[in-house]
Formats: structure tokens, sequence, C-alpha cells
């Protein structure tokens, strides 16, 4: 789009601090089950569904964890077999050597650390091995604690199209998105974004006709 249009779009629909309210509000009307697709039933099973879930499908991931998390229910089972066994019960999420080697390091970390348990803050979440920010993020999020906004493909393609970032760098666009995005909103923001561009907003084809905040984008084609 020329300069000139953007420019002509993103005063047509106002700053962006006029247009978060109403942007989260009608996306959480529009997508009432917007949550984490991954199961799990413990801050532990949140744990190891996030850090397998890097390069594969939640349903995946799903079909996986079904079967692991009957086999190992503590931090201490992940320890107790052989490299290759654990490697074999991941194996269809791929990867499966980095991320068993990733499994393994962090519950000896949390055995050694933190007493057996997942911790809550970031700065403890990011020394575990294999978890970066995007995954300590989105557990620290799911367990009520949000201290970040989840940057992912969806987020980052909706935040550019809705003039909330002009960044690439998902550090840089997280920094940006917390300007603006009131606090509590932080743990299902990306949620919204993320169940949006899947529906409605794609990233070839983004159904402008029909989506509910079309009035509030400056990329808008209708
Ligand atoms: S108006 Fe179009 S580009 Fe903007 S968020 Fe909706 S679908 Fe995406």
């Amino acid at each position: 789009m020329p300069r000139s249009f953007v420019k002509e779009a993103r005063r047509r629909v106002g700053p962006k601090r006029a247009r978060i309210r109403e942007i989260i509000d009608r996306l959480a009307a529009a997508h009432p089950d917007a949550t984490i697709a991954l199961k799990s039933h413990s801050p532990l099973e949140l744990l190891v569904a996030v850090m397998l879930s890097a390069q594969t499908t939640d349903v995946n991931v799903n079909r996986v964890t079904e079967k692991l998390f009957a086999k190992y229910r503590k931090p201490e089972d992940y320890l107790a077999v052989m490299p290759e066994e654990l490697e074999r019960d991941i194996f269809a999420t791929g990867f499966y050597r980095q991320k068993a080697k990733s499994l393994r390091g962090t519950m000896a970390m949390l055995l050694t650390d933190f007493d057996g348990q997942v911790p809550r803050g970031l700065d403890d979440l990011v020394r575990l091995p294999g978890v970066a920010r995007k995954t300590a993020n989105v557990v620290a999020a799911e367990l009520g604690e949000p201290q970040g906004i989840v940057v992912d493909t969806h987020v980052r393609r909706l935040s550019q199209r809705l003039g909330l970032t002009k960044q690439e760098d998902p550090v840089k666009i997280e920094r940006d998105l917390m300007k603006i995005v009131p606090h509590e909103d932080w743990g299902p923001f990306p949620h919204l974004l993320i169940w949006h561009g899947r529906r409605v907003c794609d990233a070839r084809r983004p159904a402008c006709e029909r989506c509910v905040i079309n009035d509030l984008c400056p990329s808008s084609r209708v």
C-alpha cells in the first residue's frame, strides 16, 4: 500500500491508544472460546506441553501428551528413563532429540532449584533449559500471572495490520503492546489475536468484509 494511503488510513481510524479497548472487547465478544489449545491439568503438564509445541501444531502435541502425561507424572519420571525412551515418547512432535534434552534439563533444574515445582516468575522460567521468553510468557500467563505478552506469528501479523506496532522483532513488538494493552488483558490478548488470525485475518487473504474490527483497522480493505 502506498505510504500516503497508509497515513490516511491511520488518520481515519485514530490513535492506537483510543482504539485498543474497543478492539479487545469486540474480539472477546467474537471469539469467546479463544483460549490456549494445548491440554494440561497441572503447571508441570502445561510447561511440558508448551515446550513440545515448538515447530508443530497444538493438535499434534495434544495427541502425544495424552499418553505422555499418563506415563510421566512428576519431574523425576522424565529422568528415570533412558533418554532414547523419552525421545521415542515425544517423537511425533518433531525435533525430538533437542526437545528430550531440554525436557530432561528442565526437570533436573526444577528438582535442584525449585523444589520440583514450576516457578511463576519470568526470570526463573527463562533459566530452565530450552525455555525461551515466548514459552515462559505462555506459561506465566496461563498460571494467572502474565508478565509480558506472547508474540507469535499471528500476534505479530495482526499487531502490524492493526497499526499497534511498526516493529518486526518479537521483543520490540511485545514492548509496544505492553505500553498500550491494559495489564489485565495481557493474558487473553494474544489468544484473541491468534484466533482472529486463524478464523478471519488470514495471512494471505484477510476476510475484512466480515471482520468485527474493520472500522478500527488501518489495513482494512473495505
Ligand atoms: S480489517 Fe482486515 S486486515 Fe484488519 S484485522 Fe480485520 S481482517 Fe485483518
